[in-house]
């Protein structure tokens, strides 16, 4: 089981500042076990977010995020999220970072993803996220550094990176470079812009 909370709801308003046509993806696995990402919190969600002047497109609520394969997968079960513009993901980082890898528009996190509690039965996937509780992996794409490079670097790649592949980690590719690639992709090369700080990273 993957602990998260969601986070307060003005500041994932504030994530959304500038987006709009939003697709909520929950995740019946362990969001839903722990009410953070299952039908209630996701229509909850939903009206939240129209009441404040947002526009949602749909929702869905995979059998877990973190197995979802393909965009096609989310079109299958609910054909809106082609409509989306922005996609708000209410699950652990790892499910995150698998919507963010399936999909070509922005992927942001409603929850902070804090730690294991219990028997993870397989559900957790540690190399994608590092349970940090302060979920910001939007900033990078969602190919989170603090989970996937080993030095766990945030404001860039060490330079050691050998044709693409981690210095530490030659079986890798450099999450850096994956970072980089997959903002220059869709266009958002500005966030890396930021210089974070220790106190930013977690809480
Ligand atoms: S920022 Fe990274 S480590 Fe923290 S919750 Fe998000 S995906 Fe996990
Ligand atoms: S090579 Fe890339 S992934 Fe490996 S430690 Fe350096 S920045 Fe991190």
């Amino acid at each position: 089981m993957i602990i998260s909370s969601v986070k307060p709801f003005e500041e994932i308003l504030k994530l959304l500042k500038d987006e709009d046509d939003i697709f909520i993806v929950g995740c019946n696995a362990c969001a839903a076990k722990i009410h953070v990402g299952g039908e209630p919190e996701v229509l909850e969600m939903s009206r939240r977010l129209e009441d404040a002047g947002k526009h949602v497109v749909g929702w869905v609520i995979p059998s877990a995020a973190c197995s979802v394969g393909s965009f096609d997968a989310l079109v299958e079960k609910n054909p809106a999220v082609k409509n989306a513009k922005t996609i708000l993901v209410m699950a652990c980082g790892s499910g995150v970072s698998i919507i963010s890898a399936v999909a070509n528009v922005p992927v942001y996190p409603s929850n902070n993803t804090e730690s294991l509690g219990g028997k993870s039965l397989g559900e957790v996937v540690p190399e994608l996220c590092a349970m940090c509780g302060n979920c910001n992996v939007y900033y990078f794409g969602g190919i989170c550094p603090k989970g996937q490079c080993p030095k766990q670097l945030l404001n860039g790649p060490c330079g050691g990176a050998i044709e693409g592949k981690c210095e530490v980690d030659p079986e890798k590719d450099c999450a850096w470079e994956l970072i980089y690639y997959k903002l220059e992709k869709s266009g958002r090369l500005d966030l890396l812009d930021r210089i974070w700080i220790a106190e930013e990273v977690t809480k």
